[in-house]
């Protein structure tokens, strides 16, 4: 069985702590590794060093940086299958999908070897007599980053990568319940040539992620998971003088017109409801069909697909999905199917009983389908995060605007319509971050940047694109004048570019 202890100045140590917690093998249900749950003191530790690291890091020049990213990538490219294989029976998705976690990943770190180019500084000739003007950006210095589960390579490289290509040493604290992955990307990264101390991982619970916050070497913090926990991190991070951006929950949307192909649509719904177990930061978990027409045929194209779902182990690469993360999730979803009920909706497929052959102690839950949940509900309101699709039925356009908007979530929202003067009124209007048009899914690609609203995002910038360069970044800048310009004697009066 594997231990999981930190990695701190470029080699795996063991936990001093005394802590351990149970990473789980959700595909049967059994413990595969220990994890450590590290103390403040191995935290101090881990900043101690990537403090003494990041000035000679800062000093690289930002190509040399750059080059640590290709031959990582070309690592990762090596090792592709058994980070996916590590990642699929840790957190419980498919091969395949794992393999999208890892590759959603590498498309910031490509973004990364650019970055040289976008830390570029502005300048002015002659902004005054003899003076001229210039802005450099600069790294913080120390950071540190806060993962959720769910995509244990691609969040943690969304945050290391864009970071690091700045010249700022890493501290990463991933999530404790699939820990396999970020560990081993820390390794590609020295061998890829970053020098020890750069990033560094520290594995633990909410002991580590306070001392995080408390830390006085610790410039920024990065942190992805729940709401609650994401207003908790920014409003202790930043009453501590840090930079820090938050991402939390989500209740993503997805409007249906009535003039939407409704076979695109149905196929779209099965792939971001289900897909992962529902457990994406971006699923859809709300189908908001438009007029009652287009919601019945909806209904009735939704309930054979959902009731024919292949749920499998995750090292079936036939599945459409896995098992959810741990026993306490698939329990905390299923709640939330009781609940449903209790609340009045109608459950139309109904995945509770599900059990895998073979594997009856794996953490499954069957695809679930309700129909005519409103916004009083609970179900609605809060996220389930696992493989639950609700169908809110809209009167009009006017209502399918709405719901998204006045939701206290605002992750993404998708509408399918084949109406380009709808599609582009709901885009203007709708008080929600990222929003896709027949795309179900819209993570925007490397370059752009990702950021929910509301509720899913706390903090000015967005992660990676060029947000993450400002973020990881601080402005400098230098007005200067040499002894052979103008020379009027000492100047008494504010001075100004006159
Ligand atoms: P989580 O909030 O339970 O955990 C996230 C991180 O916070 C983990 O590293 C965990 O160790 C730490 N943490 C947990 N409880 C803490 C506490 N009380 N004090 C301090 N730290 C604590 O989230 P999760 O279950 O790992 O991930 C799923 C959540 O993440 C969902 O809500 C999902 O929507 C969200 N998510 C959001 C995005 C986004 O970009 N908006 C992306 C992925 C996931």
């Amino acid at each position: 069985m594997d231990h999981y202890g930190h990695f701190i100045g470029g080699k795996a140590v063991k936990s001093t702590s005394g802590r351990e917690q149970d990473v789980f093998q959700p595909l049967d249900g059994t413990v595969r590794a220990k994890v450590a749950l590290g103390s403040k003191a191995e935290l101090d530790a881990a900043v101690a060093n990537a403090k003494a690291a990041q000035p000679a890091w800062a000093a690289t020049n930002p190509q040399r940086r750059a080059r640590v990213f290709m031959k990582f990538l070309e690592l990762v490219a090596r090792d592709n299958d058994a980070l996916a294989e590590l990642l699929a029976r840790e957190h419980g998705k498919t091969i395949p999908d794992a393999k999208g976690d890892i590759q959603r990943g590498v498309e910031v770190v490509e973004f990364a070897l650019g970055i040289p180019h976008l830390m570029k500084g502005e300048y002015t000739e002659g902004a005054g007599p003899g003076i001229d003007l210039y802005s450099i950006r600069q790294p913080l210095g120390v950071v540190a980053g806060i993962t959720p589960f769910n995509f244990p390579a691609m969040i943690p490289m969304w945050k290391f990568a864009p970071a690091i290509a700045c010249g700022n040493a890493f501290i990463l604290k991933p999530s404790e319940r699939d820990p396999g992955v970020p560990m081993k990307l820390a390794e590609l990264m020295l061998e890829a040539g970053l020098p020890a101390g750069i990033l560094n991982v520290v594995n633990g619970d909410k002991e580590v992620v306070d001392a995080i916050l408390d830390h006085e070497d610790i410039s920024a913090v990065g942190f992805v998971g729940s709401s609650s926990i994401a207003q908790y991190i920014y409003a202790r991070g930043c009453a501590n003088g840090k930079r820090v951006q938050c991402f939390g929950g989500a209740k993503n949307h997805m409007i249906i017109m009535p003039d939407a192909d409704m076979d695109q649509a149905v196929d779209a719904l099965i792939g971001a409801g289900y897909g992962a177990a529902g457990e994406r930061c971006m699923a859809v978990s709300v189908a908001v069909p438009v007029g009652k027409a287009t919601a019945d045929k909806l209904v009735e194209k939704l309930i054979p697909r959902v009731e024919s779902l292949k749920i499998g182990p995750s090292t079936d690469p036939s599945a459409d999905y896995g098992p959810l993360v741990t026993k306490q999730a698939l329990d905390r979803v299923r709640g939330y199917v009781d609940l449903g009920i209790e609340e009045g909706a109608k459950l139309v497929v109904d995945g509770r009983g599900f059990k895998m052959q073979g594997y009856e102690n794996g953490f499954y839950l069957g695809g679930c389908l309700f129909d005519d949940v409103t916004p009083d509900m609970r179900i609605y309101k809060e996220e389930i995060f696992g493989p639950v699709l609700s169908v809110v039925r809209a009167h009009d356009f006017e209502e399918a605007v709405r719901l998204p908007s006045e939701h206290e979530y605002g992750n993404g929202v998708a509408i399918f319509t084949r109406d380009g003067d709808a599609a582009r009124e709901f885009a203007a209007r709708v008080n929600v971050g990222m929003v896709g048009v027949n795309v179900p899914i819209p993570v925007p690609v490397s370059y752009y940047t990702f950021g929910g609203w509301k509720k899913s995002g706390f903090g000015d910038l967005n992660q990676y694109g060029p947000d993450s360069v400002r973020f990881y970044t601080k402005t400098k800048t230098v007005t200067q004048r040499w002894p052979s310009g103008v020379k009027e004697g000492a100047e008494f009066a504010m001075p100004t570019m006159k």
